[in-house]
């Protein structure tokens, strides 16, 4: 269904045609056709000003630059072209995001070297032999080892005969051996379908046929809702295996890819080899090669992060969308999108079956399931048994620590218990750092980053305080610039650095492991953690976010979530949804296998609605209260919802401009403006930041009221406008 289009429209010399540049800033420029017949989705190179760019070709030319002026294509480039599906795709997520199509393609071309032809690898056969040769020792050695023998590469060829490269090398000039190409071995191994599989239970076998049905046929969307570690990869490598069986790709979109070593030894022991990677980290090279692999088929099975949905699939069958809630789905900064919500454009586009898979789907996916537009898979238990983990709150009210510490006695008991038992435990804290705030003893003087509206964090590992908004840091200065006194600042409150070293203090002789961005970075420190945590190297795991991702550890038995109510505060009506989802995936991590798990919430708000669903285990009855929250006020997902950050470094200027835009705000017809107001960043990397709030009900096109706003206002040199359809925070 994805194969370029060899069929008309095509386009043969003197046509005017349009094509799209992976620029931010442009729309499809025209071009003329050269003697060259174009398709549409050709690669081509084309004259850029004094330079030349590399395009595709978007359709016929529609410009209104007389013909006389155009320019015509300089050539064509032996690249595999760009299905109607990509291109399809980059337009729709272009008019949708409200982002130049350019911008879009930038994406989904990414590396365009890519397009250059792969160098082929030689070897050289036996060649016809001159009659005169004049046969030396060394010449007839070489001679001698290659009849019969299949094409060798010329260094090989000479250590196995015993003799210089040179002498090969004369061979090969005067013809006596002949120089062939040979296959490129392929990088990506062919996934083995032949592997034993799990035995399936009752309620996995139900769900994993539904989804093999499902690859049979053309779009649909289904949704996984099971418990942490009831088994949702395992249902969806059926799917997986199916589609390939079918000889068709699959992509697997993972909130974080590089912290993911242990989702791809699973799926290595499933099909024998591991799948392609595409995420941030690639190097050039292993880019370049991968959007090859993509393009030709050769790669099979890719999983990546969001970007990876961008990427030109020949012949793409299925997608999974893991932890389909996860924020990190939600790209803010350029092309602002939901990976989930486009891969359900891409597959429909595409024709083809979506899975999202969770234990705590978002209210928009539970939406979409209510409203009979998305199949839902229930998986009601654990495996094998395993029960789900026991949630006690911790009163910080009646049972705080002492003075200074942040374990209560609660806690602290607990985790006693599980290393005199011989298990694992984890703390988690979603912060950085040893303190959140530093301040003076004497005068209060607050140290705040220059650009941004945060504190700066103590990192006392790294000896610096730290912007965790645009990386401003500084040693800690000995005398305070308010009151001049001498070391004067104290840490309050605590990071992840502060909580370890109580665990330190309370419990000498267990081995811990700090798990955050600054300790792990990158997928290889990753991998190491998730090694020594399996093999019991570690007794302690204190860590932020990314310790809660996914992992089965069947060993750690007790939780401890150092400050519960963290991410409460704040009026963002997203607040509980997402404080919910990341405590239960936490909670999840705890009691996996044989031995039971106890999670301890250390919260101030035993009664919150969150911690009650949370003790309770009543996902079901807080996802209706919050979605009945979110109707009432016509919230996403009730209500249409986009954000416009204004942003500029002189803030009288910035504020003369919002308020023109918002003089000649829409209204009427259920549109809601609200703002302009100081964006949740107010000042970030020196920028000054405003956020009108637009609000539609979802018989409206927001992006039509948007674009009518703001053609109504002239943009102004020096504030910067930015879109974002359906922000994540709200
Ligand atoms: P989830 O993705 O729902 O958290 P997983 O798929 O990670 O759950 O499964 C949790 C653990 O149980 C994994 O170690 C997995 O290999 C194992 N598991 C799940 N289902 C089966 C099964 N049917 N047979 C054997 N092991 C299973
Ligand atoms: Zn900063």
């Amino acid at each position: 269904a994805e194969s370029p289009t060899s069929t008309p429209p095509f386009f043969s010399r003197g046509d005017r045609i349009a094509v799209l540049l992976p620029l931010p800033l442009a729309g499809a420029y025209d071009y003329l056709c050269g003697t060259e017949a174009l398709h549409p989705g050709d690669f081509v190179a084309v004259p850029l000003g004094a330079r030349q760019a590399i395009g595709v070709v978007w359709g016929a030319g529609r410009g209104d630059v007389a013909a006389a002026k155009l320019k015509p294509v300089a050539a064509r480039l032996a690249a595999r072209p760009m299905s109607r599906v990509t291109r399809d795709f980059v337009d729709w997520v272009a008019s949708y995001t409200m982002a130049p199509a350019g911008a879009v393609l930038k994406m989904a071309m990414s590396v365009p070297a890519a397009l250059e032809p792969a160098a082929g690898l030689t070897a050289l056969r036996l060649g016809a032999v001159p009659p005169d040769l004049k046969l030396t020792a060394a010449r007839k050695k070489v001679l001698d080892l290659m009849a019969g023998m299949p094409p060798l590469a010329a260094a090989d060829l000479a250590r196995e005969a015993g003799v210089g490269v040179s002498v090969v090398k004369g061979l090969a000039d005067l013809g006596a051996l002949a120089t062939v190409e040979l296959p490129r071995p392929s990088l990506f191994a062919v996934p083995d379908l032949s592997l034993t599989r799990a035995e399936l239970s009752d309620s996995q076998r139900l769900a994993a046929d539904t989804l093999v049905a499902a690859v049979a046929g053309g779009f649909s969307v289904s949704v996984i809702d099971g418990v942490t570690g009831s088994g949702k990869t395992e249902v969806y490598f059926e799917a997986v295996a199916a589609c390939l069986a079918a000889g068709r790709q699959v992509l697997v979109l993972l909130p974080e890819i590089a912290l993911s070593a242990q989702w791809l030894e699973r799926f290595k022991r499933r099909f024998g080899v591991v799948p392609a990677e595409w995420h941030s980290d690639l190097g050039d090279a292993r880019r370049r090669e991968t959007w090859r692999a993509v393009a030709s088929g050769e790669a099979q099975v890719v999983v990546g992060a969001r970007s990876a949905l961008f990427l030109p699939y020949r012949e793409l069958g299925l997608m999974v969308v893991d932890e389909e809630h996860d924020q990190a789905f939600k790209q803010e900064e350029g092309v602002s999108y939901h990976a989930r919500d486009m891969a359900v454009v891409r597959a429909r586009l595409g024709e083809i079956p979506l899975v999202l898979a969770s234990a705590t789907p978002s209210l928009e996916t539970m939406a979409n399931v209510q409203g009979g537009r998305y199949r839902l898979l229930h998986l009601p238990d654990r495996h094998a048994g395993a029960s789900m983990p026991e949630i006690v709150a911790v009163d910080l009210r009646r049972d705080p620590p002492p003075r200074g510490r942040w374990l209560s006695p609660i806690l602290v008991a607990a985790l006693e218990e599980t290393f005199a038992a011989g298990e694992q435990a984890m703390l988690y804290l979603n912060r950085r750092g040893y303190a959140p705030l530093t301040l003076c003893r004497g005068c209060g003087h607050r140290l705040q980053c220059p650009n941004c509206t945060a504190w700066l964090v103590e990192h006392r590992s790294a000896g610096r305080l730290i912007c965790h908004h645009c990386g401003y840091h500084i040693r800690q200065p000995r005398k305070c610039p308010g009151c001049e006194a001498e070391d004067s600042f104290v840490a309050c409150g605590p990071g992840v650095e502060r909580v370890a070293e109580e665990a330190a203090l309370l419990f000498p002789d267990i081995r811990m492991a700090v798990m955050t961005s600054d300790t792990c970075a990158g997928p290889q420190a990753a991998a190491e953690f998730v090694r020594a945590v399996s093999a019991h190297e570690i007794d302690l795991l204190v860590g932020t976010q990314i310790v809660a991702k996914g992992y089965h550890f069947p060993m750690l038995t007790a939780v401890g979530v150092v400050d519960a109510d963290m991410g409460l505060e704040g009026g963002d009506l997203r607040a509980g949804e997402r404080t919910h989802q990341l405590l239960s995936q936490v909670s999840g991590r705890a009691g996996r296998a044989e031995r039971p798990g106890r999670v301890f919430l250390q919260t101030y708000q035993p009664d919150h609605p969150v911690m009650q669903a949370l003790r309770s285990g009543e996902r079901d009855g807080f996802i209706a209260r919050e979605a009945e929250l979110r109707r009432s006020c016509a919230m996403p997902p009730y209500g249409r919802l986009a954000a416009l950050i204004l942003s500029g470094p002189d803030v009288a200027q910035l504020e003369g401009f919002a308020a023109k835009l918002s003089r000649a705000a829409p209204h009427g017809g259920g549109v809601e403006v609200l703002g302009p107001a100081p964006a949740p960043m107010a000042l970030l990397r020196g920028k000054h930041r405003r956020r009108f709030l637009i609000k539609v009900p979802r018989t409206v096109n927001i992006q039509a009221t948007l674009r009518q706003w703001l053609t109504r206002v002239p943009a102004v040199a020096g504030v910067r406008v930015q879109v974002d359809i359906d922000p994540y925070s709200f």
